[in-house]
């Protein structure tokens, strides 16, 4: 038993999207600062632009880390920034200036963060709003430090929206793309494993399971339409494998397989039952038309050269052929071919019974 069956995100286990976008966040963010450091002291508070060099450092800092810290750590030093930052901007310049607007990219990536339960999701979002409402009622009751004139607050109005929409706009399309891959890889794995889950590694034809689902649905679909079914056997196959090893026994299986694809094609399906016992399915044929095709493919085995090892095999197979009556299951019907199978076997096997 594993010791600790709780799934759990390891740092290597990140996804590369998402530090993908925190950095770009980042990227937004320093930009932010250096534009805002010019505006700032163009506008004539050049001692304000000491205070900005803290956050330069600690986005800088913080892509450098990306890679050397966990991902939850990650997090919650871009939400302290963020938060930072919108608190630090709001107690200078007021509520006019656009600065709630850094929540938005924050709330997007905690969102699409895979590390945290729905509920965690939520609290933080909880506190998000609360610090939105104390910071709104802060600078209502407190105003502004630093008063700007209605340009400069419009500027900062602009300057705030474009960083906030390119991060958003950044965010999304790193998110979307990543979906739309993951989606597209899980629908071609699907595609896979369905193939697989209806395939016979060895011969690739249909297995069992498929071939049954097949017959299902016809007699479902088609519940007053003739059919048939043949089930065939090797005849001595234990004796090649014993003879001329096992790989020669898998290339017979091969090499029949091609054979009767080649056989029923357009006609009807067929599928390695299990072992050396293949199974054919005839839509549309009586019992005769059905005997007569399964003999032709029975002489077709016998004269067919196998080819291993640069020696050269035949092998014959022994068939039974069972015609649906309407009522009968598919269960029931394979058990006559079967039965009519293994009265060939008795009775010097290289033929088809019907
Ligand atoms: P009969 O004519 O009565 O059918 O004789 P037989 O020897 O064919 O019948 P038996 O059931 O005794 O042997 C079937 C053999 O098929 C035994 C098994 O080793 C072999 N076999 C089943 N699956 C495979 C396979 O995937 N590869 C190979 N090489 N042999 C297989
Ligand atoms: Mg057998
Ligand atoms: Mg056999």
């Amino acid at each position: 038993m594993m010791e600790n069956s709780q799934p759990r995100f390891s740092n290597e286990a990140c996804p590369k999207y998402y530090k993908t976008s925190l950095k770009w966040s980042y990227i937004i963010f320093i930009a932010f600062f250096i534009v805002y450091s010019v505006s700032i002291v163009m506008f004539g508070h050049g001692e304000k632009f000491l205070y900005v060099i803290p956050w330069l450092a600690a986005a800088g800092l913080s892509i450098f880390f990306l890679d050397h810290m966990h991902i939850r750590w990650s997090t919650l030093v871009y939400a302290l920034i963020s938060i930072g930052w919108m608190a630090y901007f709001i107690y200078t310049y007021g509520w006019n200036c656009g600065g709630v607007n850094f929540m938005v990219p924050l709330m997007l990536i905690s969102f699409f963060s895979l590390y945290e339960s729905i509920a965690a999701k939520i609290i933080f979002v909880v506190v998000l709003f609360l610090i939105r409402i104390g910071l709104f009622f802060y600078s209502q009751m407190y105003g502004a430090v630093i008063v700007l004139t209605p340009e400069q607050s419009m500027f900062f109005q602009i300057l705030n929206t474009f960083a906030i929409f390119l991060n958003i706009a950044i965010i999304c399309i790193i998110f979307s793309t990543n979906i739309q891959q993951a989606e597209k890889h899980l629908m071609l794995y699907n595609m896979e494993l369905s193939q697989q889950a209806a395939t016979d590694p060895l011969t690739t034809l249909y297995n069992r399971r498929k071939m049954t689902e097949i017959v299902s649905n016809h007699i479902a679909a088609n519940p007053d339409h003739a059919f048939c079914i043949a089930m065939g056997d090797i005849d001595l196959f234990k004796q090649v494998n014993d003879t001329y090893g096992h790989n020669c026994g898998d290339q017979v299986l091969k090499s029949l397989a091609v054979l009767f694809v080649e056989k029923t094609l357009g006609l009807g399906h067929v599928c390695r039952w299990g072992g050396e016992e293949f199974f054919f399915f005839l839509p549309e044929m009586n019992l005769d038309e059905a005997s007569e095709l399964m003999n032709e493919i029975k002489v077709a085995v016998s004269k067919l050269p196998i080819v291993y090892n640069d020696q050269v095999y035949h092998v014959t197979m022994t068939f039974g052929v069972e015609e649906y009556d309407y009522r009968s299951p598919l269960d029931v019907l394979v058990k006559q071919a079967d039965d009519k199978l293994y009265y060939g076997k008795k009775h010097g096997r290289n033929q088809v019974v019907f």
